[in-house]
């Protein structure tokens, strides 16, 4: 198992921060700016310390973490930690530096930009993308830059704390391989997105499938345990598609289940896998189909094969946001136990009637519960997708 390598907090030796403007009031009214506070990381029970400001059309402040100068060589994705407080700007802008360029006029840094909408992610780490980086051709590899350039008005809060650079190279041999569940031959044959591409504000999956409801989202039915595909168009633009098996397999469920309306689920002995502390492994995983409609094409026990057709989408039995495909992956023998799983649903429905006391300690501490519920069983589907297609 492999490790990431951590930046924890901002007071890293590695954590700098920049004032583009000249005059000293301005900048010391800049730092004045800054808040420290402390968030929670559910998933590694770890306490980070997170700097925070109001987001400033006028005035530019520049934020840098560096990769650990004896990180190897290799391919990286590039994450950070958004706590659930003080970041409410859509518009934070990253940059990546993957590459510089030293010559007479000094050093020139090639990177990639990165917009993030903070508002929408809840103490989680959020992928920035994935780079090949190697650390003995400079310092600046690897650097993970914060802007202050969002223009929102009135102003949102920016929070800039941990980053974190998970290794890539370490899993040996191509295992097997893994599509998107939706889309054309074509589509789901071709590389999976490796940057979040955006339709309006949703991650793009293949073709032109979109994800409404990424992976941990916060909803009314808790936290989004998986993904929930969409062509655009009216809600029932994906209404009767193809429903495809990611991967080679065995059907342990197949038929109706409560308000689901019917699912299907797949259990995949083995895959590669990245675990909420960043470590990376090969296991058994197991994939979930929802809201397929009553044209079933597989039954449990059946082996199946990547690309199969195993349905086609419908709706949920409730169904109020219509047609989609949710599609989930499980890294626990959960789904074989219980393919309806749901997390907590009683916490959820009564956190709903509750909704006034946001702010309560024990409606938070439910939504704490509920999140790590689903931390501890699924992972982030598009992250997965992307690490074995
Ligand atoms: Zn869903």
């Amino acid at each position: 198992m492999t490790k990431p390598f951590y930046v924890l907090s901002p007071e890293d030796q590695n954590f700098a921060i920049e004032y583009h403007v000249e005059d000293p009031a301005k900048q010391e009214y800049l730092k004045s700016q800054w808040k420290r506070f402390k968030c929670y990381d559910t998933a590694l029970a770890q306490t980070y310390e997170v700097l925070c400001r109001p987001t400033n059309p006028n005035l530019e402040v520049t934020v840098d973490r560096y990769l650990p100068a004896n990180a190897p060589a290799g391919p990286y994705r590039v994450e950070i930690f958004v706590p659930a407080k003080h970041s409410t700007s859509k518009r934070v802008i990253f940059t990546i530096t993957y590459r510089v360029n030293y010559s007479g006029s000094g050093t020139q840094e090639e990177y990639s930009y990165v917009m993030v909408d903070m508002s929408e992610l809840n103490d989680v780490w959020h992928p920035l993308g994935e780079f090949h980086l190697d650390p003995s051709a400079g310092r600046e590899i690897g650097k993970v830059r914060q802007y202050d350039l969002s223009i929102e008005d009135p102003p949102a809060q920016a929070s800039y704390g941990p980053v974190r650079w998970v290794p890539l190279f370490s899993l040996p041999g191509k295992g097997p391989r893994f599509d998107a569940p939706v889309g054309s031959p074509e589509e789901r044959n071709a590389p999976f997105p490796t940057g979040r591409v955006m339709f309006g504000k949703y991650p793009i999956w293949v073709g032109r499938w979109y994800d409404a409801n990424p992976f941990l989202s916060w909803y009314t039915y808790g936290y989004h345990t998986g993904a929930d595909l969409n062509l655009p168009g009216n809600t029932e633009a994906d209404r009767g598609k193809e429903i495809y098996s990611i991967g080679d397999g065995i059907v342990t469920f197949a038929g109706r289940a409560g308000s689901w309306g019917n699912i299907i689920v797949i259990a995949h002995p083995e895959a590669k896998v990245t675990l909420p502390d960043g470590s990376r492994r090969k296991q058994a995983i197991f994939s979930r189909y929802g809201h397929v409609d009553h044209r079933i094409l597989v039954r449990a026990g059946q082996r199946v094969k990547r690309g199969q057709p195993i349905g086609y989408i419908g709706l949920a039995a409730n169904a109020i946001s219509g047609s989609h495909l949710h599609f989930d992956i499980c890294y626990t023998d959960l789904l074989a136990k219980r393919p309806a799983h749901w997390p907590n649903l009683d916490v959820i429905r009564a956190l709903r009637w509750h909704a006034s006391q946001r702010e309560s300690r024990a409606y938070l501490s439910s939504q704490m519960s509920i999140k790590k519920e689903v931390i501890s069983n699924y992972l982030d589907p598009f992250v997965f997708l992307r690490d074995n297609h």
